[in-house]
This record gives C-alpha cells, structure tokens and sequence, in this order.
C-alpha cells in the first residue's frame, strides 16, 4: 500500500504585482509523495519551485487546492495548527545553511529537539547519530563559520531532521557548493533520506543529480509533469 505522506491537490497561487497586475505562479498543482519516495523537482528560475516548497512546507498558503501532510488536510487550517504540523513533521533545507553562527554544529541540532521537550542527553545522541550518518562527527563541537561549505550543508541537513519529520523540502540545497562537493554532498543527503526512510522533495537545476532521486518532475506553465 502506498503511504501518502504529501499531497498537494489542484494547488493555484497567484502574487499581485501592484499596478503591474498579477502573477499566476501556480495554475493546479498535483502531487503525491509516498513514505520513502525522493523527487527531484526541476524548472527554471522564476518559474515558481520557493513557492511551491513553501506550500508544501506549510510556510505559506494555497489560494486555491489543498496541502496534506500524513493524510490531514492543513491548508485552510488555524495557523498555529499549521505550524505545529510543520514543526512536527516538515523538515527543510535551503540553498544556505542558515545555522546558528555563535553555536556548535551539535548544538545547532540539539537546540531545535530541546525546544521540542527531548532532553539534552537523548538529543545528544541523536545529533552525533545524524552527524555521523553524512560523515561530519568528527566536526560536532565546531560552529558553523569553522566549517567548509560542504560540512555547513551537511549539519544543515542532520538539523532538518532533528525532529524527525515525515517530509524533507529542500530547495536547491546543494546550489552554493561547487560541483565536486556537491556532488558528494547531494550523495550524502540522498543516503541520509533513505537511511531514515524519509520522503523528500528537492529542487535542483542539476539534471545529473535530479536522476539519483526515485522520480523527476518539472514545473511547466504552473503546473507538474512527469520528466
Ligand atoms: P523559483 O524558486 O523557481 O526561482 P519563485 O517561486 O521564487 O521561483 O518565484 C516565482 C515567481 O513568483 C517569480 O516571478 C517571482 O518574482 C514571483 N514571486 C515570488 N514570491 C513573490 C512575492 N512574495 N510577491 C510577489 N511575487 C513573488
């Protein structure tokens, strides 16, 4: 049985552009992600990917459709019950790490669990678990600004799933490193979802990476078809 974990239903999004009218980002949007599935998401710039993974994050709403994570229907909901389903169960990452610079790589992934009730000892545990996982536990105790490129993205990633969400979104999170390290590192985020059976949506402009992932789609004239 295939286990839903997001689904994006007939998703419209459209921004006013003051005087200069509007634009129609998202014309119907349709997506399914099973339990464990990884789907690259490509398209152009400007073509709408940040909008579509913030909707699907929770971090913004749909003008039209429906945004579901585990099976409950969120969009249209109370904002603090969107929140919590997106601190609960979305995880993301972004082209920049976004780490807290006066903490530890270690901290910086035991802080979001702390703020969740889980005590400092067992989130502990579970950042060294994570951070050996994408090969960086040797760098636990180092803040972010010590790091190379590479490592930053790699506890930017061991953070979005400090929580242990059903959902990774990551948007072009390999973008700002340069091709060899990207390379590794998207290997590193790949083995990282699969290991925990994640699901994860990522958007990247790099065709070669899109292919390791279960399944492309492209962002079309606002809306999704299969590549
Ligand atoms: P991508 O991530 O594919 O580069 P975006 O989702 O960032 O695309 O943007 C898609 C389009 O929507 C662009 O034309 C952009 O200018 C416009 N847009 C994005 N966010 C806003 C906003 N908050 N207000 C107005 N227009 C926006």
């Amino acid at each position: 049985m295939n286990d839903v974990v997001l689904r994006l239903n007939g998703v419209e999004k459209v921004y006013k552009k003051g005087l200069a009218g509007e634009v129609h980002v998202l014309r119907g949007v349709d997506l399914s992600l099973s339990k464990g599935e990884t789907v690259a998401l490509v398209a152009p710039s400007g073509a709408g990917k940040s909008t579509l993974l913030h909707i699907a994050g929770l971090l913004d709403a749909p003008d039209v459709g429906e945004v579901s994570v585990g099976g409950e229907v969120l969009s249209g909901r109370s904002d603090r019950r969107r929140t919590n389903a997106r601190r609960r169960d979305v995880g993301f990452v972004y082209q920049f790490h976004h780490l807290l610079p006066e903490f530890s790589a270690l901290e910086n992934i035991v802080l979001p669990q702390m703020a969740n009730g889980v005590s400092k000892s067992v989130a502990e545990a579970r950042g060294m678990e994570l951070l050996g996982g994408v090969g960086v536990a040797h760098r636990a105790g180092h803040r972010p600004a010590a790091l190379s490129g590479g490592e930053q993205q790699r506890v930017a990633f061991c953070r979005a799933l400090a929580n242990t969400p059903r959902v990774m979104l990551a948007d072009e999170p390999t973008g700002n490193l340069d091709p060899a390290t990207s390379d590794q590192v998207f290997d590193a985020l790949m083995a990282l979802v699969r290991n925990t059976g994640l699901s994860a949506l990522v958007a990247t402009h790099n065709m070669e990476l899109a292919a390791r992932m279960d399944r492309v789609v492209r962002l079309e004239d606002g809306i999704l078809v299969n590549a």
